[in-house]
């Protein structure tokens, strides 16, 4: 999954306001902005998941965005709401692809990547669902911005765009 995320993200704002954004966009895709990392560093070798989507870096990745969002709003909830975010990104990619567990553990996944009209349509429906309660948040007058719905818009673009993109690399070294 990957603009799905960001949905869930957005939506996750909508239950705790004083949270700053940026923390919780950072926290819902954080697995995935490793694996780049991982990836631009060592093209060569992988596949990283175990280091970035596996339970230990997952949990290690929700205690510090936990702690960082406690350092930021002295919130203890907020801070549990954010560390929900980054395992939610384990829970989201259970079903769009097949992911690590722990070190030796085994590789689970409905890997739905296999049928792109059903992850389209699912990480569709996440999008969708946390942009109308991320629009709740906002004002009145900026709810129908036509930005509000660029932004909803060019979310599910990029997901299209990706899912294409992740579809033509199957025939390829698709290592990260
Ligand atoms: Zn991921």
């Amino acid at each position: 999954m990957y603009a799905g995320h960001v949905g869930f993200g957005l939506g996750a704002y909508s239950f705790r306001k004083t949270l700053p954004l940026w923390l919780l966009l950072i926290a819902a895709q954080i697995p995935d902005w490793l694996d780049a990392g991982f990836c631009v560093a060592d093209m060569d070798r992988g596949p990283f998941g175990i280091y970035t989507h596996g339970f230990i870096p997952i949990a290690a990745a929700a205690v510090l965005c936990a702690i960082l969002a406690y350092a930021l709003t002295r919130d203890v909830t907020g801070a549990l709401i954010v560390a929900l975010v980054v395992a939610s990104h384990w829970g989201l990619d259970y079903f769009t692809g097949i992911k690590p567990t722990w070190p030796g553990g085994p590789i689970v996944g409905m890997n739905l990547y296999a049928h792109p009209v059903v992850d389209v349509v699912l990480e569709s429906a996440t999008i969708v669902a946390g942009w109308l309660l991320y629009r709740r948040t906002l004002p009145e007058p900026v709810r129908d911005h036509g930005w509000t719905y660029a932004t909803l818009f060019s979310l599910c673009a990029l997901q299209v765009l990706a899912g294409a993109a992740f579809a033509l690399s199957i025939g390829g070294h698709a290592k990260c």
